[in-house]
């Protein structure tokens, strides 16, 4: 008889009802940790750690060792496993940290002013762009990019690449036109891309009257610091989505100065007084204008 089927009749010979329940609890284990990988989220990660803790400390006392030998490597290895499980999260904290006027002057370089008054006059083409397909009540959807990379929404679109210009933009949105459904995305003064797919909102309190243009709208504002546009195929309304809030019937010129502020930042006002729309977003979440 060879060693290997000696050593696992040997196992069955000393199979106690401790590796029963070793094995139970293992498998319970597993079958925890699958379902946590499907429906994680932050608050499971604390019932997870509490429940593992528990586990490690009944495994210690009771000697089940393959349950204390898979814990003492859950808990060593477990850094990495939550930095991959956890990816999006860490990746909006970091995201938000990298927003703030302190991570803006560690990790951005300020583009210079010629930049600065070109992606100035883009806004204003796209401006009164936006209001000639309001006056026809063209639906449109345009994303500015700005420190989130959008590579992600861009690849899911049409690569254009071109200077922006009032006659490009009207071409796109045309009605029937083969890239008029999507979004746009907008990066500095180029368009980089049309018929982009973005995340739509799953926000509930959005209001009823918006649809999926404007819940996308919102969704992509959700997700990173893009402010976009939208022109109401409906109604002709302009409006403006930014952190998950949204500012309806905008005019052009309110458009104009709510883009530049958020774009052009040299034409921030020291944060003094907040600009209006500010003071709107700030006061609802979601606007049910
Ligand atoms: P409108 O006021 O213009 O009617 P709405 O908010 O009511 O806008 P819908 O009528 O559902 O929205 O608009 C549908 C259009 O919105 C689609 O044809 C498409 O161009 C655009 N759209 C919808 N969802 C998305 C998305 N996830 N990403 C990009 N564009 C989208
Ligand atoms: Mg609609």
């Amino acid at each position: 008889m060879s060693s290997t089927i000696r050593d696992i009749l040997s196992i069955f010979n000393t199979f106690s009802w401790r590796d029963a329940v070793d094995i139970i609890v293992v498998a319970y284990l597993i079958y925890t940790v699958i379902n946590l990988l499907i429906h994680t989220r932050t608050g499971l990660l604390i019932k997870g750690a509490v429940v593992l803790l528990a586990a490690y400390f009944l495994a210690t006392n009771l000697q089940l060792r393959t349950i204390k030998f898979l814990i003492d490597y859950l808990f060593r290895y477990g850094l990495v496993v939550l930095v991959v499980i956890f990816q999006p999260e860490l990746r909006t904290v970091l995201e938000k940290i990298g927003r703030t006027e302190l991570g803006r002057s560690l990790f951005v370089s300020r583009f210079g002013t010629s930049q600065q008054d070109s992606q100035r006059q883009a806004i204003d083409i796209i401006t009164t762009a936006a209001e000639r397909l309001s006056s026809t009540n063209t639906g449109a959807l345009i994303v500015f990019e700005k420190e989130t990379p959008l590579a992600d929404i861009i690849s899911t679109g049409t690569t254009i690449d071109a200077e922006v210009s009032e006659e490009l933009i009207g071409n796109i949105f045309y009605k029937g036109a083969p890239l008029h459904d999507g979004a746009v995305v907008i990066r500095k003064d180029r368009i980089v891309a049309a018929a982009c797919l973005l995340p739509v909102s799953h926000n509930l309190e959005i209001s009823r009257d918006m649809g999926t243009r404007h819940r996308a709208a919102l969704g992509i504002s959700e997700n990173s610091d893009a402010i976009v546009l939208v022109v109401s195929e409906e109604n002709g309304f302009i409006s403006i989505a930014q952190n998950g809030s949204i500012v309806r019937q905008l005019d052009k010129n309110r458009a104009y100065q709510m883009l530049t502020d958020e774009l052009c930042p040299e034409n921030q006002n020291g944060g003094e007084q907040l600009p209006w729309y500010k003071r709107i977003l700030d006061n609802a979440k979601v606007s049910k204008q």
